[in-house]
């Protein structure tokens, strides 16, 4: 006799285990990545339907029907047209989030899945936005929150996960050192009960809400998908989760086909650029300097292959940009009046790049403001002089 399934699961991308969603689980215990078996609905009168914000894509997230949205008012983020290099192209507008980052997408849809298995504490690690947006929907949930920081991560995000009420906890060693220092807190059980690992990288709700960010274009190109998206990729929160969203509007017939996506990573650390460069499928060991785009610095990404079969997928690649040509982008964008962190300014420096190097004619690009530039006013201010 077939066994019954049920149709919502995480399933592991090594060895297939299942899990039931309402298990507090956040990787396999083969230590392979998870997924989450569902089937999104699309019903674009019920979408319009809804207020301009991301959970107007609610029945497309794998959420118990019967809980309340942990929410700050989040997404549905403005989508500007521009040009770069002369060519025509859009942005969106994801530094306007509650917290200053499009970290928030996946924030407030693991956040509310956390608060709906009762939850008590949820740990993290971060060396900031991710950090600064996972302790603001702690707090709107009423949840305890700890947050593990490389010691040296900028003091201005290290202020805004505090002024939430999150405890940070400084890690000598950087960021793998602070990862450690977080799955440790995770395993150890303090009041007020057990924690639950909301990590942006491991946690596959994470990429269900930044898949919220196609979900979007989607609506705002008029239902339709972008020939091509440019965004910056550290750990690849934001690029797997907008080729998550594409894929499943392509699954559900609403698109033809996924955009070509592009990732822009800053030479100084440049392990996907590396292996896309020399056809490796997984990250590069790569050596690491100073860069201005610390929210990107990202030498070891966990999801590195995800990222780079997707780049693939799609018929994209990976670009990679210099501190000069981030420092360029960050002022030329504030002076037509975009406030933006350095970070953000790669992707744009790379958008310059992908559009100076020949677009098609009429190809649709779009890139995104990632991260808002009242975050590390600190480093504006030093790249002004
Ligand atoms: C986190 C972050 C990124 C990169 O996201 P990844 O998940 O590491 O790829 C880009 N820009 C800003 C402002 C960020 O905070
Ligand atoms: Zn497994």
């Amino acid at each position: 006799m077939l066994e019954r399934r049920p149709a919502e699961h995480f399933v592991c991308t090594r060895c297939g285990a299942r899990y039931p969603l309402s298990a507090p689980v956040w990787r396999c215990t083969c230590g392979g990545l998870l997924a989450i078996a569902y089937t999104p609905r699309f019903d674009r009168r019920q979408i319009t339907r809804l207020g301009p914000t991301l959970w107007r894509y609610r029945d497309a997230l794998p959420l118990p029907k019967d809980v309340d949205a942990v929410s700050l008012g989040e997404g549905y983020t403005p989508l500007l047209h521009g040009r770069v290099a002369g060519v025509p192209v859009y942005l969106k507008q994801d530094h306007l989030f509650p917290t200053g980052s499009f970290k928030d997408r996946g924030a407030a849809v693991l956040i509310s899945q956390a608060a709906a298995l009762g939850v008590r504490r949820v740990v993290e690690d971060s060396s900031g936005n991710a950090g600064s947006a996972i302790a603001a929907y702690a707090a709107r949930a009423g949840i305890a929150c700890d947050v593990y920081v490389p010691d040296g991560a900028s003091p201005e995000k290290l202020a805004q996960i505090r002024a939430y009420g999150a405890r940070v906890h400084p890690v000598a060693g950087g960021r793998s050192a602070a990862a450690a220092a977080a799955l440790q807190a995770v395993e150890a059980t303090e009041p007020p009960g057990p924690a639950y690992y909301a990590s942006h990288v491991w946690n596959p709700f994470f990429l269900h809400g930044t898949k919220t960010f196609a979900f979007e274009l989607w609506e705002q190109l008029n239902w339709k998908a972008p020939d091509t998206v440019v965004l910056p990729v550290g750990n690849g929160s934001l690029l797997l989760g907008a080729a998550l969203g594409f894929e499943e509007l392509v699954a559900a017939g609403m698109i033809s086909a996924p955009p070509r996506l592009v990732a822009v990573q800053a030479e100084a650390c440049a392990p996907l650029a590396t292996a896309f460069d020399q056809d490796e499928g997984l990250p590069a060991a790569v050596g690491v300097q100073p860069t201005l785009a610390e929210g990107i610095a990202v030498p070891e990404p966990v999801r590195g292959a995800q990222v780079l079969a997707a780049v693939r997928r799609t018929g994209g690649q990976v670009i990679s940009v210099t501190e000069e040509e981030i420092a360029a982008a960050l002022r030329a964008w504030w002076r037509v009046g975009y406030a933006l962190e350095p970070t953000a300014a790669a992707a744009l420096a790379g958008l310059s790049r992908y559009a100076a190097q020949g677009a098609r004619p009429r190809e649709v690009i779009v890139s995104a403001i990632t991260g808002h530039g009242l975050k590390a006013m600190g480093h504006v201010a030093a790249l002004l002089d």
